[in-house]
């Protein structure tokens, strides 16, 4: 079973694939982590950003993994634990330059087709039901208005120490949503297979219970 949930920034599709995952019983892929680790991993060596060459020789040579324990998934890069770094400031402002070349995005989606290929999963990202996934069992999705994922965004950030004005991450949301809509590779869209589910009002509960239902009426 291949499970797809795409959106936009704070639509909740990771914390529902989670939940999902945990009553299925299917792995989580949360491959927005995987960009992240990439981008947290050049910040943190100085490579250019804006050289899609050097990135990609960077990907080359990077290990990201995930260990699954009974609470939590760890975003392991390069034998290290980064799963609070790339939930950064500083990654969350670089990482859809990252991901737009397609390079990366060949190698990434290579990887997380791997990862797929002997497991029953649900992947959240942007291009799931597109490119990585494109013959998934459901493709999900997931949306909120832009007032509602600024929202939850600052709740996270603070909640992960950092300082964060409302403001700030809605202008960050908003450049980050058209950046990963309008890329030539992999952009952010609704397919004609999408299942949408605006989350704006709902809580995690009644998104996860829809989720379900439209399963187990197919
Ligand atoms: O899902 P999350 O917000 O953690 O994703 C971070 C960024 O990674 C996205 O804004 C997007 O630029 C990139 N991404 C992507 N394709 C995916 C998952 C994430 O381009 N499948």
């Amino acid at each position: 079973m291949k499970i797809a949930i795409d959106g936009p920034a704070g639509a909740g599709k990771s914390t529902i694939a989670r939940l999902l995952a945990r009553k299925t019983g299917y792995i989580y892929i949360d491959t927005g982590a995987m960009y992240r680790a990439l981008t947290w991993k050049a910040l943190q060596n100085n490579i250019n950003i804006n050289s899609g060459e050097d990135l990609e020789r960077l990907a080359r040579e990077t290990k990201i993994e995930f260990q699954y324990s009974l609470e939590d998934q760890k975003t392991i890069c390069d034998g290290r634990d980064v799963s609070q770094e790339i939930r950064s400031p500083e990654v969350n402002a670089a990482v859809s330059v990252v991901a737009a070349y397609s390079g990366i995005r060949s190698i990434m989606v290579k990887l997380q087709q791997q990862m797929a290929r002997n497991h029953s999963v649900v992947m959240d990202g942007r291009d799931i039901g597109e490119c990585v996934l494109p013959d998934a069992d459901y493709k999900f999705y997931l949306t909120a208005s832009i007032e509602e994922r600024a929202r939850r965004r600052q709740k996270e950030l603070l909640a992960s120490g950092y300082d964060a004005e409302y403001d700030d991450i809605k202008n960050e949301i908003v450049a980050r949503d058209l950046n990963d809509a309008s890329r030539e590779v992999g952009a952010l869209k609704v397919l004609p297979d999408s299942i949408v589910i605006d989350t704006s009002e709902c809580h995690v509960g009644e998104v996860l219970d829809k989720m379900l239902e439209i399963m187990k009426g197919t």
